[in-house]
């Protein structure tokens, strides 16, 4: 499972990349092995729900088969390429295949982002709703087999922080009250950490909830040491 190859640049200078099931993992300098491993505990196995007064421990959630992707409403084809993009980058980052599919009838294993405008939102959420926009998932043991998007006209920057939550982060990052200094596309929208697209956190998070070693429905505990142990696997670039 873990190989390790290392690349001779010149005379003396040493890169070394780690594969861990498959996919290559490196990070930057500053990213050391506690603060990578907090910011993981922290989105992926700490859940916040609409009616949790605070974070609470959670389970490892994960899409375990290919997952079709497809946009709906009136602006759905302005953001064709946008998605398309958006896919390949998961598939490279999660090794699992997520494919765009604009018309495709599907029912399992599926996510499917709604761009809707401000009339709708608060037909769907009620007039008083200053809901902008909001991700559902579902699945069975920690298996994601369902998502939904929706994305209010005029937020679409929120797609990569919607993307995370289907993917199965269920929690947002409170930034430099965490003690970890980490931008992620899920801070807060008007923070200084708020990414649009993927942070470098964010994809090695990504690619550690992917890792063949954490198991769907693994809880907190167990999926802590199993992510110690991925984490000490990423080599620095
Ligand atoms: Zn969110």
């Amino acid at each position: 499972m873990l190989g390790r190859r290392d690349v001779l640049l010149g005379t003396a200078s040493l890169a070394a990349t780690s594969i861990v099931g498959g996919i290559p993992l490196v990070r930057a300098a500053g990213i050391n092995d506690q603060d990578l491993l907090k910011f993981f505990d922290t989105l992926a196995l700490m859940r916040t729900t609409q009616s949790d007064p605070g974070p609470r421990p959670g389970k490892v959630r994960k899409w375990t088969k290919p997952v079709i992707v497809r946009s709906r409403g009136a602006d759905a084809a302005a953001y064709r390429d946008t998605m398309k993009d958006l896919v390949e980058e998961t598939s490279d980052l999660t090794g699992l295949h997520f494919k765009y599919a604009s018309g495709k009838r599907t029912s399992d294993n599926v996510i499917t982002v709604y761009f809707v405008s401000e009339a709708e939102m608060k037909q769907i959420y009620g007039p008083e709703s200053r809901s902008v926009c909001f991700t559902h998932t579902r699945g069975r043991a920690g298996e994601l087999r369902h998502g939904r998007i929706r994305l209010r006209k005029g937020f679409e920057d929120c797609l990569h922080h919607e993307f995370m939550h289907a993917l199965g982060f269920d929690n947002h990052w409170p930034g430099p009250k965490s003690g970890v200094n980490a931008s992620s596309s899920l801070a807060h929208r008007h923070s200084a950490e708020r990414t649009q697209g993927y942070s470098e956190w964010d994809k090695l998070a990504i690619r550690m909830l992917y890792h063949p070693r954490l198991q769907p429905g693994s809880p907190r505990s167990r999926a802590l040491s199993d992510a110690a142990e991925i984490v000490s696997e990423i080599a620095y670039a």
